[in-house]
């Protein structure tokens, strides 16, 4: 180039691995700044997303002042497992530029850890080890926020020791599974061998070190891909309902801009749909929210960011599909073929999966990875990330609770007529787990005097465990 730095975007990153890894601890921590009161040094929550800025991270680390950073900050994406995961699927790597996956160092590779890096690698996602719960090695002496190599020299023999040979069956399994890895400091070829970074999501040893390899070694490795274009690209997460707003799209705005007003092509259930950008929105950070109310409008957002857009007149919008701009002179035909295109790709990645038979919620079913089948409980929810969020945790409970039927919006009467169904089939499952939802008169009056029973709780875990609570108390 001519001297003049490029301009580069902020990585987008997300967290993956085996359940009790501590994927939404170091989510947590990472989130968490050490800088005291305030605005937790400019972070700001985003839709499905946290943005941090460069200056916070710098704050965090032993950076020194001339030592540069060539992006503004960094996005993380909110949801660490599933629903990242799903929308990865259905996006093939365009979602995040890099994942971090977490492995607990007492318990080595897991089932989700090996799954995760299959994937990964399939997609063609670069990751980077976060070698987690390194304060559960006996005797470790904690240095909140300390950089590992700093951390790992206040131990005694036999937690470096121990650490060692743990670091070794991590690297051995990892080669199993097709990939050579190293401690980060260690590695003398990045670009090949995989990054081990060691981490306490507790105590936030090796944090510094996750940081600073996301915001200065990432870029080195992937300039091209995170150079500010002008081209947009952008991936759609989820659909709601907002009281204030009426339909709200959110998206992961990956590269490129978006403006009020825009005119968009959405790939939806029933094809193609164009309508415009009403609004352009973000969330306001924490300490301006009561002032003025909870959403920030902007006349244009620059990638990359979470952004939610309001639009009019738009319903089942499919997670994981673009999001397409038609500039003025643009073809809008040329536009929508792209969004037939971006539809049938979703679809034939969902048609991987076998599916239920029940009919109930098929077109739910077409755009994400629930399935349903004739003996369960009807779920329904506020948005597409609840509703997979509620029914995969139903999954994960040892009831194994099946799911005959969901929806999205407000319980309706047909809703309770679809669940009254199970009152002949199997009694326990005649119920409604309702989430962020309303519940229409005439649907309560149903539920009263058909005997199907309506749950609704201000957390998913809470909705799920009132449910389990009743199905317990009737199985004695
Ligand atoms: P996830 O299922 O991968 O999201 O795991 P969680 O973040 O929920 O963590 C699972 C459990 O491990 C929780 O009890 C955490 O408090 C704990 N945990 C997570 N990270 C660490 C860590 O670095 N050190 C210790 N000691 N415990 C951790
Ligand atoms: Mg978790």
């Amino acid at each position: 180039s001519n001297g003049v730095d490029r301009e580069l975007r902020a990585p987008i990153c997300c967290i993956l691995g085996h359940v009790d890894a501590g994927k939404t601890k170091l989510l947590d921590c990472i989130r968490q700044s050490n800088v005291q009161g305030g605005e937790a040094g400019g972070i700001t929550q985003q839709i499905g997303a946290t943005y941090l800025p460069v200056e916070n991270i710098r704050e965090r680390t032993s950076l020194k002042a001339e030592a540069t950073i060539k992006v503004p900050g960094l996005l993380v994406i909110d949801t660490p497992g599933h629903q990242s995961f799903s929308n990865m699927r259905l996006r093939g790597s365009s979602l995040c530029d890099i994942a971090v996956v977490v492995v607990d160092i007492t318990r080595g590779l897991e089932k989700q850890t090996i799954e995760s890096i299959d994937l990964l690698k399939h997609r063609n996602v670069r990751f980077i080890v976060a070698l987690n719960k390194v304060d559960r090695l006996y005797g470790w002496k904690t240095c909140p926020h300390a950089p590992i190599a700093k951390a790992l020299k206040n131990q005694s023999e036999d937690v470096q020791s121990e650490f060692k040979w743990r670091v070794t069956e991590v690297v051995t399994q990892l080669k199993e599974s097709g990939f050579n890895a190293a401690l980060y400091y260690e590695n003398k070829k990045m670009k090949e061998v995989v990054n081990i970074v060691p981490t306490s999501a507790v105590s936030a040893e090796g944090i510094p070190d996750l940081l600073l390899l996301l915001v200065r070694w990432v870029p080195e490795i992937m300039m091209e891909r995170l150079t500010y274009v002008n081209n947009m690209e952008c991936t759609v997460l989820e659909v709601n309902e907002d009281k204030d707003f009426g339909t709200t799209i959110d998206v992961v705005l990956i590269n490129g801009a978006l403006h009020k007003g825009d005119r968009i092509v959405v790939c939806t259930k029933q094809g193609p749909v164009t309508t415009n950008i009403r609004y352009l929105l973000t969330p306001y950070p924490m300490k301006e929210l009561k002032a003025k109310g909870v959403y920030k409008h902007h006349e244009e957002l620059k990638a990359a960011q979470g952004v939610k857009i309001a639009v009019r007149g738009l319903r089942h919008a499919i997670a994981g599909t673009a999001l397409i701009v038609v500039k003025p002179g643009d073809d809008l035909e040329r536009a929508e073929a792209a969004a037939v295109q971006e539809i049938s790709n979703a679809n034939s990645l969902i048609n991987e999966d076998e599916r239920g038979e029940s009919d109930d919620g098929t077109a739910i079913q077409e755009i994400s990875r629930i399935k349903t089948c004739k003996e369960g409980v009807y779920v329904q929810a506020s948005s597409l990330g609840t509703l997979e969020a509620i029914i995969e945790h139903l999954k994960t409970l040892s009831l194994d609770i099946p799911v005959g039927g969901c929806n999205l919006g407000p319980v309706h009467k047909q809703d309770v007529m679809k669940a009254t169904a199970m009152l002949k089939r199997k009694e326990e499952y005649a119920a409604i787990l309702a989430f962020d939802v309303k519940v229409m008169p005439e649907a309560s009056d149903l539920a009263a005097e058909s005997g199907v029973k309506i749950f609704m709780a201000q957390t998913l875990y809470k909705l799920v465990d009132s449910f389990t609570d009743h199905i317990k108390k009737l199985k004695e």
